[in-house]
């Protein structure tokens, strides 16, 4: 099975740390590294009642605070710890790039802070499908019998992991294009890309930067970088990174695999690449029937995670019983209900466009329920390749106009109920009118190719209010 990596244990007494921001990642990083010895200095933009009281508890233990001034170096800094969040372009940062100060965020943090020994790391990044293939590829690791955890991104923070009482053997760690930017020396032993569309540009200031930042997961690979075929980016970063002598690139496809790619074939998923002989044999994982939902973009994320698996040495068999035992979080294209022969999905976490065109996808026909707030997109593609599969469309939301005029020029045909609301109600009226629309045999899918935040606190609320709609349906038999 993989390798143990040997972290570098570094000597922190009396080192100057500042910690930017507090927050989920910087309050443990503060206390992890006072408890290393080193002088911590945290370092807030914000100075609200809140921040008070984490800083009062900071103190108490040693630790200085500085409220509302996260611009300013503290002098004699030798190391800034940032939240991953905070944006490269920040005064902070120019200020230590001035002092030859690095710059760890709280992913490097964690990598150089475990132990000897430490579990090596299988991590997965990609604009859309980290979450599920991350926790696809720990339900894998599981069936296999090994100790691991789904960690990073995803709930339960590096640093935690790393530094518990817990022993893993190997983690499966999912990293945002934020957290990659700010951790230079992370060498995972296998890593995977899903795919690359435009996100978060407006952070990390142009496409080529994002790309970069993805990239560095597959820096100092052990054993497989795992690309997408159907995403030639994805191979491109494969080939730009320096990895260990001997580390393979492994591609996924959903069509039949080529030697050193996993795929499908005849509703099948196969391994060409972890095989004796791949020129000539294949080695049954799974059925496409396993994955859950068996969403063509879902099956993508399944051979992704049981390539990574398949890289770290687990048979077969344990990729199929992990995808089955595999259970996706709610509002993934989560089935909500069937109400008058229509089923209602929620897929409330398609929160940019590239997510909607792959839950788009899934369905034929669908009742299309979309809007929120757009963070700079535009529609006409995904408008354009769903057309097709609408049998009508209901818009809501601060930015739905956007979506209307792209439905304008590329599917003027397609019925639209565009409800001039925002409130939180907008959703019942939102599932009522995609039932009008509906015919027994549809989909109605919630899929909003937008983020929530000008009607809900979040996509959760999104969802949720999506489900109670749908039931509240079911019930007065309104279908
Ligand atoms: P992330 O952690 O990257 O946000 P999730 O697994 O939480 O990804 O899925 C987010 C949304 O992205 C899903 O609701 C689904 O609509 C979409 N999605 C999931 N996997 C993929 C994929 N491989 N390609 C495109 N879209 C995907």
């Amino acid at each position: 099975m993989g390798s143990r990596q040997v972290s570098e244990q570094l000597d922190w007494r009396g080192k100057r740390v500042t910690v930017a921001g507090l927050g989920v990642s910087g309050i443990p990083a503060a206390r992890a590294l006072a408890a290393r010895g080193a002088v911590v200095t945290v370092v807030n933009d914000g100075d609200d009642e809140r921040s008070r009281t984490q800083a009062a508890a900071l103190e108490a233990d040693g630790i200085t605070v500085r409220l509302g001034d996260g611009a300013t170096l503290p002098a004699g800094t030798e190391l800034v710890v940032t939240a991953p969040g905070w944006q490269p372009d920040k005064p902070l940062f120019a200020a230590a790039a001035e002092a030859g100060v690095e710059v760890w965020g709280d992913v490097e943090l964690a990598w150089r802070l475990r132990g000897p020994g430490a579990a090596p790391w299988l991590a997965v990044t990609g604009t859309n499908g980290k979450t599920t293939t991350t926790r696809m590829l720990a339900s894998i690791l599981e069936a296999a019998g090994l100790r691991t955890a789904a960690v990073g991104n995803i709930g339960v923070s590096l640093l935690d992991a790393v530094l518990g009482e817990e022993e893993y053997d190997v983690l499966a760690v999912e990293l945002s294009s934020y957290q990659l930017h700010w951790a230079p020396s992370v060498r995972a032993h296998s890593a995977a890309v899903l795919n690359l569309a435009p996100d978060h540009l407006d952070w990390h200031g142009s496409m080529e930067a994002y790309a970069a930042d993805k990239g560095r997961i597959y820096e100092g690979n052990q054993v497989a970088c795992v690309y997408n075929t159907a995403d030639p980016a994805t191979e491109e970063l494969v080939r730009e990174a320096d990895v260990e002598e001997g580390c393979r690139a492994i591609g996924f496809t959903l069509g039949t695999p080529g030697p050193s790619q996993l795929g499908v074939v005849e509703g099948l998923l196969v391994d060409r690449a972890f095989v004796e002989n791949r020129q000539k044999n294949a080695q049954e994982l799974a059925e496409v029937a396993d994955v859950r939902p068996p969403a063509p973009h879902n099956i993508a994320n399944a051979l992704a995670a049981a390539a990574l698996a398949r890289a770290f040495g687990v048979d077969a068999k344990a990729v199929r019983e992990g995808l089955r035992a595999f259970r996706p979080d709610p509002h993934r294209i989560e089935p909500v209900e069937e109400v008058g022969g229509v089923m209602y999905v929620d897929d409330s976490k398609a929160t940019n466009t590239h997510a909607a065109e792959a839950s788009l996808a899934a369905y034929e026909p669908i009742v299309w329920i979309a809007g929120g707030l757009a963070k700079g997109a535009t529609f006409d593609e995904l408008v354009e390749r769903s057309a097709k599969r609408l049998r009508g469309v209901v818009l809501m939301g601060a930015d739905r106009a956007l979506i209307r005029e792209a439905l304008a020029r590329h599917a003027p045909e397609v019925p639209v109920v565009d409800l001039d609301r925002t409130d939180t109600g907008a959703m019942s009226e939102a599932v009522r009118e995609a039932a009008r629309l509906a015919r027994p045999g549809d989909t109605v899918l919630l899929a909003p190719a937008c983020a929530s935040m000008d009607m809900f606190t979040n996509y959760n609320k999104r969802g949720e209010a999506f489900a109670d709609a749908v039931r509240e349906l079911a019930a007065t038999g309104d279908a």
